[in-house]
C-alpha cells in the first residue's frame, strides 16, 4: 500500500496520448525522483525475493529501465525483449493484435539456458497482448517464467484475466 502510493504520486494522466480518448499513464516523474525509483524498485525485490529468479527480462522500452534496476540491485543479468527487427541474431518472434493492427517482440533464440527461472517486467499492464507475447517468447527461448511484475495495472482493461492462469504482480492497481 505504501508502495502504491508512491507509484501514484509519480503518474501523469495524459488524455489523448497516443489517441484521442485514450489517458496515457505517464511515469516518466517516477523514473526521474531517485528516492522514488529506489523505493519502487526494492519493493519489487522484497516482493519476488532474490531467491525466486536467474536473470530478469524487460520489455522494450520503459520495460528495460526496470528490468535493469532490478538486474542491478540483486546482481543478475537483463535480457531484453525487443521489438521487431532490433535484435541482430537469430530470434523468436509472437506477433500480437493492437487497438489498430498488430505488433511484434522478439528474443533472441540462445537468450536463455534451458530452466533459468526469469523474471519478466514492464512498466503498465493494459490489456496484456504485451505480456502475453512477451511470456510466450521467454518460454519458447527455454526459459521458465517466475513471475511478471508491473509498476501499474490499468484493472479496467482485464489484462489480468487474458493472463491467466500466469499470475501478475503490481505495485499499483488503477
Ligand atoms: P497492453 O499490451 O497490455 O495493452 O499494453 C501494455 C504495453 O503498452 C506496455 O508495454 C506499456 O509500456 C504500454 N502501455 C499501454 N498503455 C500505457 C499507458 O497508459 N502508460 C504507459 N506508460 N505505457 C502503456
Amino acid at each position: 500500500p505504501e508502495v502504491a502510493a508512491l507509484v501514484a504520486s509519480r503518474v501523469l494522466d495524459v488524455p489523448d496520448f497516443p489517441k484521442p480518448g485514450i489517458v496515457f499513464k505517464d511515469l516518466m516523474p517516477l523514473f526521474a525522483d531517485g528516492t522514488v525509483f529506489r523505493q519502487v524498485i526494492d519493493g519489487i525485490v522484497a516482493h519476488h525475493g532474490t531467491g525466486s529468479f536467474d536473470v530478469v527480462a524487460g520489455v522494450e522500452a520503459r520495460g528495460f529501465v526496470v528490468a535493469a534496476a532490478i538486474a542491478y540491485a540483486t546482481g543478475k543479468g537483463v535480457v531484453p525483449v525487443r521489438k521487431a527487427g532490433k535484435l541482430p541474431r537469430k530470434t523468436y518472434s509472437a506477433s500480437y493484435a493492437l487497438e489498430y493492427g498488430e505488433a511484434t517482440l522478439e528474443v533472441h533464440e540462445d537468450a536463455f539456458v534451458a530452466g533459468e527461472r526469469v523474471l519478466v517486467v514492464d512498466d503498465v499492464l493494459a490489456t496484456g497482448g504485451t505480456a502475453g507475447a512477451a511470456l510466450d517468447l521467454v518460454e519458447r527461448a527455454g526459459g521458465t517464467v517466475s513471475g511478471f511484475t508491473v509498476l501499474m495495472e490499468l484493472g479496467f482493461l482485464d489484462g489480468r484475466k487474458r493472463l491467466a492462469p500466469r499470475t501478475v504482480h503490481a505495485l499499483l492497481t488503477v
